[in-house]
């Protein structure tokens, strides 16, 4: 690539090293004519599958939003971002693993729910009684109920 500062075509490779536990490149170049030295970072461009939504239409999927909705169901809990880039990443290899082109929008929530269950109960019922519209009731009661957050007398 041409040098950022003086557009030189020709810059030369000084270090090359592993980051992100290996899923990336980082590269220190040094440009031949200004010697300004830059960093470059390599990574896989792996495709991910076209999200079907419920009313049949395509959307790309976005890293972004299901970030959002881990950071939301996770608001005020316990869970550092390092887990939670995980857990996108976790998501992000299953979704490719299946090879589809396109998949359902439920798998992809289903994906998420199986994430913050490990992450964070709390989060998880969040998201879930969102996400579910208290489809599954009945798992949905006994998830709370493992939160020790419902009270003797209180519930019926
Ligand atoms: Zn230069």
């Amino acid at each position: 690539m041409f040098c950022p500062f003086c557009s030189e075509q020709e810059t030369k490779v000084i270090d090359s090293r592993l980051v992100a536990e290996g899923h990336q490149i980082r590269r220190r170049r040094e440009c031949s004519t200004c010697k300004e030295r830059f960093t470059t970072f390599e990574i896989a461009e792996l495709v991910l599958p076209r999200v079907i939504k419920r009313d049949g239409s395509r959307e790309p999927f976005n890293e972004e939003k299901l970030r959002l909705g881990l950071q939301r169901a996770l608001e005020k809990r316990p869970v550092s971002t390092e887990s939670v880039e995980k857990a996108i990443n976790q998501i992000k290899s299953s979704l490719r693993a299946t090879g589809e082109r396109e998949v359902e929008s439920e798998l992809v929530g289903n994906l998420i729910m199986n994430e913050l269950k490990e992450l964070d109960k709390v989060a998880y019922v969040r998201f879930a009684s969102v996400y579910r519209s208290f489809e599954d009731i009945r798992e949905f009661g006994l998830e709370i109920a493992k939160l020790g957050q419902v009270q003797d007398g209180e519930s019926k």
